[in-house]
């Protein structure tokens, strides 16, 4: 048997990262089986669904990599065949029309309210004859569905979950106004694309029962089932807005990573010894349904964001800089090509400090242009510093950019020549070319910036009353 799966998002809001995981499961189980993963984009509440929800879900599992191997299927083109599987059903005697009024239903869920009872249904017309419909009322197709015994779904992540058939009224599989139901319609759709594992959040396990009646009518194969416990904020609260990030491109608009992001919601709720980084190759061969835990899994930041940092660091230069690039480009402009050899140049030093690419961008700004003093960096240039700075201008014009060995034996010896530490030398060179107190070792930050640029920020140091007005301002 291939193994197919599919995710089936309604675009009805944002892709969050619950949907992203259970899209990632569905997807790793099929490649782990040698299977196909398919999308279907469940549009059939039409007031509900936008075209903007539907782009940001296929721009979502793009970025993450998370692609189907067909196109997207639209369930509400399928509609002419939901509404011929009912018919069938009726057809079949294995579903019946029933004309109960909107004042009809309302009063029997208002009675059974009143009883204690869970609302349902309450079979009214299922052995009725047709010949005693009411004039003038559009019927519903509701499933003749079994009254005795159980159904019994054999969940792959949940267990064994049984239900009385007696709990489970009949449900309705096209409405009086001729639609199909969600329910229905995901039957017939999984059916027709040959699903053999159906892998979603388990606030759709009650659906399950139900759709399996409608498999059972139809003399149809049921599909396997796994129900993934849903993602709870670091409160232990179901996810909400509240709860900031949820939605994936926001992920991306911080600067994750999409391996990263797809890492950890990997190991949220899924686990292989404590086996941490986990390559997409590592997952379609280790990952398997049955170890998916039962419990909620909780959102926790501290570990995506270091699992953020362990991907960029193995990540490509190249791929970085686009994406530093990108982002640069936003305040500074067009970058040039000195400003990229820049950022090239510093790059195995800034992504091994970096968290996200966004810490990696603002790090990197510095090659740019220089940004405003940091009032503790203003600190450090004052009248005795800048004169060892001009002091040190002389030496570094006559010093080889090129080889960061040389210009730390440079800055040694000079620092030697003055009686002062390394240190001493280092830090109101630092605060002086990159405005901060902090920065990638200073050898390799001079060869980065080059010898020009390192002698005209030098020379171009703001007056002292200058830096001293910026420490006064801020306090
Ligand atoms: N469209 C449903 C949702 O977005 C999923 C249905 C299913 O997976 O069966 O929650």
């Amino acid at each position: 048997m291939t193994v197919i799966t599919r995710f089936a998002p309604s675009p009805t809001g944002l892709l969050h990262i619950g949907g992203a995981r259970t899209a990632l499961y569905n997807f790793l189980f099929s490649r782990h089986h040698g299977g196909k993963f398919l999308l279907r984009i469940e549009d059939t509440d039409r007031a509900r669904s936008t075209e903007e929800a539907v782009r940001v879900i296929l721009e979502g599992l793009e970025w993450l990599g998370i692609t189907p191997d067909e196109p997207p299927l639209f369930q509400s083109t399928r509609f002419a065949r939901h509404v011929e599987v009912a018919h069938q059903l009726l057809a079949a005697g294995k579903a019946y029309r029933c004309y109960c009024t909107p004042e009809e239903l309302a009063e029997m869920r208002e009675r059974a309210l009143r009883e204690g009872r869970a609302p349902r249904y309450d079979g009214r017309w299922r052995n009725r004859d047709p010949s005693e419909a009411p004039p003038g009322v559009a019927p519903a197709i509701r499933l003749k569905a079994p009254q005795e015994g159980e159904t019994v779904v054999e969940d792959l992540v949940q267990g064994t979950v049984r239900v009385a058939n007696a709990e489970l009224d009949d449900m309705i599989l096209l409405r009086s106004d001729g639609t199909p139901t969600y329910l229905h319609a995901v039957v017939v759709d999984d059916h027709d694309m040959g699903i053999t594992h159906v892998i979603r959040g388990d606030d759709h396990l009650t659906n399950t029962f139900r759709q399996i009646q409608i498999y059972r009518a139809m003399g149809w194969e049921v599909p396997r089932f796994a129900h993934i416990p849903l993602i709870h904020g670091a409160d232990g609260k179901k996810l909400s807005k509240r709860h900031g990030a949820v939605s994936v491109l926001e992920f991306r608009e911080q600067g994750y990573l999409p391996e990263a992001l797809c890492n950890y919601l990997l190991r949220l709720g899924w686990g292989h010894g404590d086996l941490e980084v986990i390559s997409r190759e590592e997952a379609i061969r280790l990952f398997d349904i049955k170890d998916v835990g039962r419990a909620p899994a909780r959102m926790d930041y501290a570990k995506l964001t270091h699992l953020n940092a362990v991907w960029l660091r193995r990540a490509d230069d190249e791929r970085l800089l686009a994406e530093i690039e990108a982002r640069l480009a936003l305040r500074f402009g067009p970058l040039t090509e000195t400003h990229r050899a820049r950022i090239r140049a510093l790059l195995p030093e800034l992504k091994e400090r970096a968290k996200t690419l966004n810490d990696l961008a603002e790090a990197a700004s510095f090659l740019i242009t220089r940004p405003e003093f940091e009032p503790k960096a203003a600190a450090l240039l004052d009248a005795s510093r800048r004169a060892l700075l001009a002091r040190l201008a002389a030496r570094l014009a006559e010093t080889p950019f090129e080889d960061r060995a040389t210009l730390h034996e440079t800055l040694r010896q000079f620092a030697e020549a003055e009686g002062l530490k390394l240190g001493e030398v280092a830090q109101p060179l630092r605060a002086a070319l990159t405005g901060r107190t902090t920065s990638p070792p200073i050898d390799a930050t001079l060869a980065a910036l080059g010898r020009e640029e390192t002698l005209a920020r030098l020379k171009a140091l703001p007056p002292l009353e200058e830096a001293v007005e910026t420490l006064r301002d801020r306090g």
